[in-house]
Formats: structure tokens, C-alpha cells, sequence
């Protein structure tokens, strides 16, 4: 079943590489981060068992149970809203941070690396669309933040992340669009000490039209592991 859909998702994301209307700033490659959120460490276990190697977790707690039980060596990616009082847990747990959106997480989770000894990868999160309902930086709070990431010695830039809202495909495709777009910029800022070289855009529902703008990361749930329950984590998980 996985297998099967782990073909479909891969076959997908070569013929959106082949339908790019960008120029290959991000590179050829595509990395899949499958979602595992609200899913039991059983699907960890299959998805690692199809090759997955790549995480991704929108919360901490359900992230740490999880890594206490599965010990293979994978790269952990964090997809969902991160609370300062978190941090230090964060910056164990994983590799990736991807929703950095506010100066003071900025701060919070420069301290906890340093603590920790280590330097903290780090995706700033735009709220491209403007949706009340998300989080993420708005558009032209980008530069700012990104200077003061840059200014931390215990935390690496390595691009941005952003969601596109449901809506009909122009709408979405724009909305990329305009996320590849101040990816250029944040790569044409010529931070120092930085790699800025992710994009992380698309979804189950919509990474083709990400990929076919430029993203070069995709978050995918859904579309390996079919609808999450929520109640499959024993912890009560909510919707975010
Ligand atoms: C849950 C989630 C995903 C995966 O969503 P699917 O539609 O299940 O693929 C991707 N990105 C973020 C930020 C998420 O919270």
C-alpha cells in the first residue's frame, strides 16, 4: 500500500520537475519529507522499511515519543507552530526547524542551540496568503528576520517554508509563486555564513503546482499514509 503510494508520489514529482516554469535555481533534486504526524511509530517503521529517511513532525511532544522509540538513523524535520517554552526540546528532537516566523523564536531558539552545542538548521516560515488562520512571517518581514537569523552564530538559514491556502489552482499557483520569489530575494540578500538553498512548499493536494514553481521540498502526509484519525497517538491529538 505505502509502496504503491510512495511510487505514485514519486513518478508525480518527476513530471512536475519536467513542467517547471522556473528556472532550476533550487536544483534538480526534490526531497520528500513524509509527514508522520498523528500516525502511531508502527508507520515510521514502514515508511523507513520503503526507503523514507526524511521526517517530518508538527509537534514536539508526539515528535519525542516517537524518537524514543524509533532509533534508526532518519533526518527530523519540525512542520508545525514551535511555543518558546519549547525550544530546548526542539533543538534535541530535530535536525530541522522549519516554522521560525517571529524574533522572538529567533531569540529563544539561538540560546537553547548555543545550550545545546549546536548549530540549529532553520527554515523561516512566510505566511505568503495572509491567512489569519496560519502562522508564518508576512512577506515583508522577511528581511528583517532573516538578518537577525543570520546574526546567530548557533543558527543556520537554510531558506524559507510556506503553505498555500485551499483554493482553486491559479490562486495556489500564485501564491507559490510569490514564494519563489522571495526565496530569490533571501538567496540575493548574500547573508553571510549561510546556505540558502531550500524551498519547502507543497503538500499532499498541491506539490505539484509547488514543485512546477520552484520548490525543491515537499511535505507529504496524506498522500503516503492516507487520512490521519487522530486518535491513533494515544495522546489525543488535535487538528492544528
Ligand atoms: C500536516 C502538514 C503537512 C502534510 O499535509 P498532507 O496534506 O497530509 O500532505 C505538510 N505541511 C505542514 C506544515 C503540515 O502541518
Amino acid at each position: 500500500m505505502l509502496e504503491h503510494k510512495l511510487i505514485e508520489v514519486q513518478a508525480a514529482i518527476q513530471t512536475a520537475l519536467q513542467h517547471r516554469t522556473q528556472p532550476f535555481r533550487t536544483g534538480e533534486q526534490v526531497t520528500l519529507i513524509a509527514v508522520t504526524k498523528n500516525h502511531p511509530v508502527a508507520v515510521v517503521e514502514e515508511a523507513y522499511a520503503a526507503g523514507l529517511r526524511v521526517f517530518g513532525e508538527n509537534r514536539v511532544q508526539e515528535a519525542r515519543q516517537k524518537r524514543e522509540q524509533f532509533l534508526k538513523p532518519a533526518v527530523w524535520h519540525l512542520i508545525g507552530q514551535l511555543q518558546t517554552n519549547k525550544v530546548n526540546q526542539a533543538v534535541q528532537l530535530f535536525d530541522v526547524i522549519q516554522s521560525v516566523d517571529r524574533p522572538s523564536l529567533v531569540t529563544a531558539l539561538a540560546k537553547a542551540a548555543e545550550k545545546s552545542g549546536k548549530r540549529q538548521a532553520v527554515l523561516l516560515q512566510l505566511n505568503i496568503a495572509g491567512e489569519a488562520t496560519k502562522s508564518g512571517a508576512a512577506p515583508e518581514e522577511m528581511e528583517a528576520l532573516a538578518k537577525m537569523i543570520a546574526a546567530e552564530a548557533s543558527l543556520e538559514l537554510k531558506g524559507l517554508m510556506a503553505m498555500a491556502p485551499l483554493a482553486p489552482e491559479p490562486v495556489v499557483r500564485q501564491v507559490f509563486r510569490a514564494g519563489y520569489q522571495a526565496f530569490c530575494r533571501l538567496q540575493d540578500m548574500g547573508l553571510d555564513k549561510t546556505c540558502i538553498d531550500t524551498l519547502s512548499m507543497g503538500m499532499s493536494g498541491d506539490f505539484p503546482i509547488a514543485i512546477e514553481e520552484g520548490s525543491n521540498m515537499i511535505r507529504v502526509g496524506t498522500g503516503l499514509f492516507g487520512a490521519r484519525t487522530y486518535k491513533n497517538t494515544g495522546q489525543g491529538g488535535i487538528p492544528e
